[in-house]
């Protein structure tokens, strides 16, 4: 399958480029030629394991591209899953469970504790089968833009991976104490690690600033770790299928019934994994976009007008809290097309705002519907799982949960949450839920291990005494510049 831009359909590139390149040369994002003619054998789901299904998902979109010549690509990728996912996950990497009248995929098994690690563990092995594939000796530079998951998850990822360098960007201030712990302690000999004073709009703005500025000598490329890059979102569209797979044989469900996923939302990439899902052929109801305070995507899902022209919120669910939502950009280009994506773009970037028109907002709410909840409503919801139904879960959870709370009136079928982060990540947050304080988030991990008894993730234990050994801070317009320095040192 080749990928084409979100903003001119002339722009067409094969997987491996896609991969390396991160973003299409005039600022759109990959997405594949032909959507309409991928199919998942959906039928034989009952039968499929987690891992089989993400091998037949990465064939699907990259088979075509990476492993040339080989006489069995699926197999090729199914090894692939097995390495990656044999070191970063200690069992089933999307567990399904139940809670009272909902299903909820635990996603936060992996190293750091949070979903992008699904992603973030295979990213770097696709990364270095694209380079195969184009013969290529560069350098690959992987700029992560990151409201607090994404850098930990990707310096995990790519830690020591030769040939390539990672450099992680993130809002100084605007991340939990554990997630800054985890990035500022990377050993890996290629990481680079930068507090910007900033928020997460303004980290990924320079971000992609400097992916289209930053001068390259011969030998090497930049590309993304951000869920721009493709490589990141279709990992993701595995566990949909896993979930529904899980659902099928416990008997939940009956082969062919629709189910509804609620995702808690940021940068619209993990849900619109779900869309990808769904025009693969999995039976979706609705995809239900769960914001937090900063809630510009329910508002355009309401209203179908788009405006970053807002306060700017930093709330307990603080990898949620952003106003740019780049992903959602693939879904205009699914409804509206490569030529009003690129001028709603251009008013994005120029005004901060675009109004799509009716029959689009209808179309796009056929699939997707919406809902949010503010800070207080998360820690309320926090103790009623907790109280209720004995189930802990972390703030971006919650904020899924009191959605689905609001919204189950109207779903029908069974329906998923995504459960995005372990409730470890967030502890202080959660602890006062639970209506205990402690402000040092680390000795309020050991804290919710005493009241809840819930087993502290391996990736998180004894966090606090890991050493800082990355402690630089960059202003928001100066990221291009550091990424010039990093890419000239060899
Ligand atoms: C990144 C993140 C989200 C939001 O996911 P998007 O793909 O950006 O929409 C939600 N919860 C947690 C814990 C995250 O790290």
């Amino acid at each position: 399958m080749l990928f084409l831009s979100t903003r001119n359909e002339k722009i067409k590139v094969d997987a491996a480029k896609a991969l390396s390149d991160g973003i299409a040369e005039d600022g759109g994002l990959f997405v594949p030629v032909d959507i309409g003619s991928m199919k998942f054998p959906v039928e034989r789901l009952n039968k499929t394991s987690g891992e089989e299904i993400l091998a037949t998902v990465l064939t699907e979109f990259f088979g075509e591209g990476l492993f040339v010549g080989s006489k069995d690509v699926y197999s090729d990728f199914f090894s692939l899953v097995k390495r990656a996912y044999g070191k970063g996950f200690k069992g089933d990497y999307a567990p399904l469970i139940k809670s009272g009248d909902k299903y909820v995929v635990e996603l936060y098994h992996g190293p750091t504790a949070a979903f992008k690690d699904v992603a973030l563990q295979i990213l770097p092995h696709l990364a270095i089968e694209a380079k195969k594939a184009e013969k290529s000796k560069d350098a690959l530079v992987f700029l992560t833009a990151t409201s607090g998951d994404t850098g930990g998850a990707a310096l995990e990822g790519f830690s020591d991976v030769e040939g390539t360098k990672v450099v992680v960007f993130y809002p100084k201030n605007g991340t939990s104490k554990v997630q800054e712990r985890q990035m500022v302690s990377c050993t890996g000999k290629n990481a680079f690690v930068f507090a910007v004073e900033g928020n997460f709009d303004d980290a990924q703005s320079g971000v992609k600033k400097a992916l289209g500025e930053v001068e390259l000598g011969d030998g090497v490329r930049l590309s993304s770790a951000n869920s721009i890059n493709i490589g990141r979102l279709v990992p993701q569209i595995s566990y949909y299928f896993k979930a529904y797979s899980d659902l099928l044989k416990r008997g939940e469900i009956n082969a062919g019934d629709k189910i509804n996923f609620v995702v808690p939302t940021g940068n619209f990439g993990d849900i619109f994994a779900g869309y990808f899902a769904l025009r693969l052929g999995l039976p979706i109801g609705k995809l239900v976009c769960a914001s937090n305070k900063n809630k510009v995507l329910s508002d355009f899902l309401k209203t179908g007008v788009y405006d970053v022209n807002r306060e700017f919120f930093v709330t307990n669910a603080p990898s949620m809290d952003i106003l740019i939502s780049s992903n959602l950009e693939r879904l205009l280009y699914y409804v509206c097309g490569a030529e009003k994506t690129a001028e709603y773009m251009k008013s994005l970037k120029e005004k901060g705002r675009y109004e799509i028109d009716g029959e689009e907002l209808a179309e796009i709410r056929e699939i997707f519907d919406y809902g949010y909840a503010d800070e207080d409503e998360v820690l309320k919801t926090i103790k009623e799982e907790y109280e209720e139904r004995g189930y802990l879960i972390d703030t971006h959870t919650a904020v899924a949960v009191k959605v689905f709370e609001d919204k189950k009136k109207e779903l029908s079928g069974a329906t998923v949450i995504l459960s995005t982060a372990s409730p470890y990540k967030f502890s202080t947050s959660v602890l006062k839920a639970l209506g205990e304080e402690e402000n040092d988030e680390f000795k309020a991990v050991d804290k919710l291990e005493k009241i809840t008894g819930a087993p502290v993730p391996d990736g998180l234990k004894g966090i606090e005494k890991r050493k800082v050994l990355h402690d630089k801070t960059v202003k928001k317009d100066g990221i291009t510049a550091v990424v010039e320095e990093i890419v000239k040192t060899r």
